[in-house]
């Protein structure tokens, strides 16, 4: 089957919603096949985040990454890679549809940084690259 890499991000451990997340993610049907918990390096979320490097956002965003522990997780399921950006809910928390993570559990909190919860692959090649990065 299909496989993806999800992120529980420092903001959603430190909020205790591990639970929670990881509940919606079994309640729509996927399964979880590997999970552990990181305290991410500089290294790792550089090449985790390698598309975004030289952006605004990449310093703010790798402090805030690595703020505290990540629960990394190998979730699988027919089209789970879709079906999960679709359980998250849009980038920005504030305008992200209620009914999904970011929208129901999550807000802006005025910081140069959007903690948003979650993340999870967006493609086929990049669920394999980021799975072997967190799960090496
Ligand atoms: P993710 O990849 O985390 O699931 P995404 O694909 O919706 O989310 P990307 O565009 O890949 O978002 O950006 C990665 C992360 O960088 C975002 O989840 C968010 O935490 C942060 N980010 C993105 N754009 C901005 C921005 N304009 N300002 C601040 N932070 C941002």
């Amino acid at each position: 089957a299909e496989e993806t890499l999800i992120l529980v991000k420092p903001d959603g451990v430190a909020r205790g919603l591990t639970g929670e997340i990881l509940r919606r993610i079994e309640a729509k049907g996927y399964t979880i096949t590997d999970l552990r918990m990181v305290r991410a390096d500089r290294e790792l979320l550089t090449a985790h985040y390698a598309e975004h490097e030289g952006k605004p956002f990449f310093e703010p965003l790798v402090e805030f990454m690595s703020s505290g522990p990540v629960v990394a997780v190998r979730a699988s399921g027919h089209r789970v890679i879709e079906g999960f950006r679709s359980l998250a809910g849009a980038t920005d928390p504030t305008a992200a549809a209620p009914g999904t993570i970011r929208g129901d559990l999550g807000r802006d909190w005025g910081l140069n940084v959007q903690q948003n919860l979650v993340h999870g692959s967006d493609s086929t090649l990049s669920a394999e690259r980021e799975l072997g990065l967190w799960f090496s």
